[in-house]
């Protein structure tokens, strides 16, 4: 299936005004984006608002599925949890209310968390066979007793719309446009473009080095068409601080709530804060409130600061979306 991917552009054309033709229209303002390369006065940072950016993705994803289901193509996603993590249902349940909002179809399956692998196994591959089904996610984490990369990598590539398969990786790697992008890292590239951010030549720093996050990100960033010099930092680089310090763009992918502080931002530098993490609140009914790797202040020092929630979640859906349809269209185009 994956021969219906024969597209061979740079990775980096599909997001930024880096492409000829940009996939959403661009919010950002001529002069901040000059802000945002450090060379202007910075005020208070403009909010990346993730959840505007998704739903112009949603929008013109409205138009595809029109388009596919004139041709009697209903995109289909099957979601799949195991366990009773509650982020985890948090996530599935926007993820299939989105789908329902765009007229995806989806399949939630709910597996209990003394599953064992045979059973998880025999569903992906029983759904890779199943052809009016285009996206499949095993939604993570999975209990410990399970190989979560070796079930992921038994994911047709076609259907691996969370684009955590090697085959799909290493198509990144390549800088190939020709497979599936992992939601998140796209999910961030796609908010830069549409803030009219300038990535070439620009420092870029990834704060985490995950799979799932820094890694893709890193090599998204970096991207022929993108064009940004990047440093990934993790558990075990020294000067952390200092590196960041000397990005012009940094994405926090991390998990450690409010570690970005003040001093750790170059005044007018781009920030995207992916983490999201449940720190205690008594002020709140439920005693927890979401708190992004970032610290709000970075606002007084940045040019646009993603915001938690409301910045990165929203576009990881939205890609993951997208991803779906286009996995429905590559269908009919065999
Ligand atoms: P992960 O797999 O735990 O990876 C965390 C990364 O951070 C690792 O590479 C780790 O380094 C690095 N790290 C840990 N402590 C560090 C430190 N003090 N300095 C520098 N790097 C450090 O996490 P993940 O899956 O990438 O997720 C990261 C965050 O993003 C989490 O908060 C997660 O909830 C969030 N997330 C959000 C979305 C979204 O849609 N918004 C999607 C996915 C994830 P080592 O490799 O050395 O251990």
């Amino acid at each position: 299936m994956l021969s219906q991917f024969t597209k061979r552009e740079p990775v980096g054309a599909l997001f930024g005004q880096w492409a000829s033709k940009p996939l959403c229209e661009p919010r950002g303002s001529k002069a901040n984006a000059q802000e945002a390369t450090g060379t202007g006065p910075i005020v208070t940072a403009q909010r990346l608002d993730g959840k505007a950016c998704a739903k112009e993705v949603e929008l013109q994803l409205g138009h595809r599925i029109a388009a596919l289901n004139e041709k009697g193509v209903r995109p289909h996603l099957a979601v799949i949890i195991v366990g009773n993590d509650p982020a985890s249902h948090v996530y599935v349940k926007s993820k299939v209310k989105t789908c329902e909002r765009l007229g995806i179809k989806s399949t939630h399956i709910e597996l209990d968390a003394s599953t064992d692998e045979a059973t998880l196994r025999e569903h992906i591959l029983s759904m890779n066979q199943q052809e009016d089904l285009h996206g499949i996610l095993v939604q993570s984490p999975l209990p410990n007793h399970m190989d979560e990369e070796a079930l992921t990598d038994l994911i047709h590539p076609s259907k691996d719309v969370d684009g955590f398969h090697p085959e799909n990786l290493g198509r990144l790697v390549q800088g190939r446009l020709d497979g599936m992008l992992p939601c998140t890292p796209s999910g961030v590239m796609r908010m830069l473009n549409w803030a009219n951010i300038p990535l070439r030549g620009k420092r870029a720093l990834v704060l985490g080095r995950s799979r799932i996050v820094g890694m893709p990100a890193a090599l998204l960033l970096a991207a022929r068409g993108a064009d940004a010099t990047v440093t990934v930092a993790h558990s075990k680089t020294e000067a952390t601080r200092e590196l960041c310090r000397e990005a012009d763009i940094i994405v926090a992918a991390v998990g450690r709530a409010d570690m970005v502080r003040t001093d750790w931002v170059k005044p007018g530098a781009v920030v995207i804060d992916v983490g999201i993490n449940r720190v205690d609140d008594d002020s709140r009914e439920r005693g927890w409130r979401l708190a992004g790797d970032v610290h709000p202040d970075v606002e007084e020092v940045a040019s646009w600061l993603s915001p938690v929630p409301g910045g990165v979640g929203p576009m990881t859906i939205a890609m993951l979306m997208e991803n779906t349809v286009r996995a429905a269209e590559l269908t009919i185009q065999a």
